[in-house]
């Protein structure tokens, strides 16, 4: 072969494979049509939050409702933390399976009571095994003192946390050491429950969840909400493997396209799969959390003397609040481009 004949060879392969190449990132792409792109792994949070303000009555309404996209917003800020603050992680999940065995009952193993929890197990231990139902009772009484003093800024950031943690308390995957499935030969299973079927479903979901209700007792309130997600937990686990089962490998899942680089994702059919055979239960977890949410707000207003919010109106955050959050952005994004999986 001459040397001309060898370049148009080179030319015709080189076009050959760009047509392939194309073909391949269209087909990668596909999957991202068949549902809206949202911000993975975020969106759950963000509803709960907003949909949380419109279960308040009338003396919450106006002031949550001026404020409703920071809430939205700042949804989200305590994963952000988990990176950055010490202390932080052990606030969004409890591994109860750290203290029992198979037929012992964690609930009444693990004494609801923080000091008496304490006194069994020490703090060290408490804390590294995951704090949560403890952590909210303790966020409640931030917000409850943030509207005793008529704080703007604090009300805001108190209750966009607090919508957070009582978010992760309803999710089963944080109540367990095999949190994303790496025990059992199921890892990513978390963003399966709590991101991918709510990506591809939220839209379909009720929200009319009722009115935010007083809640006597915020502790066992938190602990009923990690209860039930703990006993959803062996569901989660049991129908994915059945369902892993029934899929081939190249059915259970697909590629997509995010930023610059094609991962790879449980596929839209498997997905449905999934959430058919777990019959709503992340829908009903997501109406609970938005409640209970709506609750707890309600629940430090009142326990605060119920102050006058009228009053706070057209207030808006403060900016060094605003830089405050501006900053725990940066950091989170700048954690992100270092090679970071941030989802
Ligand atoms: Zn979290």
């Amino acid at each position: 072969m001459s040397f001309q004949s060898l370049k148009m060879a080179n030319w015709l392969n080189y076009k050959r494979l760009s047509a392939f190449l194309l073909l391949l990132l269209l087909s990668f792409s596909y999957p991202v049509a068949q549902y809206k792109r949202i911000a993975w792994g975020f969106y759950g949070h963000k509803r709960i939050n907003r949909i949380a303000v419109f279960t308040l009555p009338p003396e919450l309404l106006g002031f949550y409702k001026e404020h409703i996209e920071f809430l939205t917003e700042h949804a989200v800020d305590p994963d952000k933390r988990r990176y950055a603050m010490d202390g932080e992680a052990q606030c969004h999940y409890i591994d109860l399976d750290r203290y029992y065995t198979a037929g012992e009952d964690p609930f009444t193993i693990i004494p609801r009571k923080w000091t008496e929890a304490v006194e069994k197990f020490t703090e060290d231990t408490l804390q590294k095994h995951g704090i949560v139902p403890w952590h909210i009772n303790v966020m409640k009484m931030r917000l409850q003192k943030a509207f005793e003093a008529q704080n703007v800024d604090l009300i805001l950031k108190y209750s966009a946390d607090i919508g957070h943690y009582i978010g992760d308390a309803h999710v089963p995957l944080h109540t367990t050491e095999n949190y994303n499935g790496q025990l059992t030969g199921q890892k990513g299973i978390h963003g399966l429950w709590e991101s991918r079927l709510v990506e591809i479903n939220a839209e379909e979901y009720n929200y009319f969840v009722g009115k935010a209700k007083y809640i006597e007792r915020v502790l066992d309130c938190a602990w009923d909400a990690v209860k039930a997600s703990h006993l959803a937990l062996d569901s989660v686990l049991r129908i994915e493997k059945e369902l892993t089962a029934e899929f081939p490998n190249h059915q259970k899942y697909s590629y997509e396209q995010r930023g610059n680089t094609v991962v790879s994702t449980y596929s839209y059919a498997f997905s449905q799969a999934y959430h058919q055979r777990l019959n709503g239960m992340v829908e009903r977890r997501m109406r609970a959390a938005i409640l209970t949410v709506g609750s707890i707000w309600f629940t430090a207003w009142v326990d605060a003397g119920q102050p006058d919010l009228s009053r706070l109106q057209n207030t808006p955050p403060s900016a060094e609040l605003l830089e405050e959050m501006k900053n725990l952005d940066a950091q989170f994004h700048a954690g992100c481009h270092s090679g970071r999986i941030c989802d």
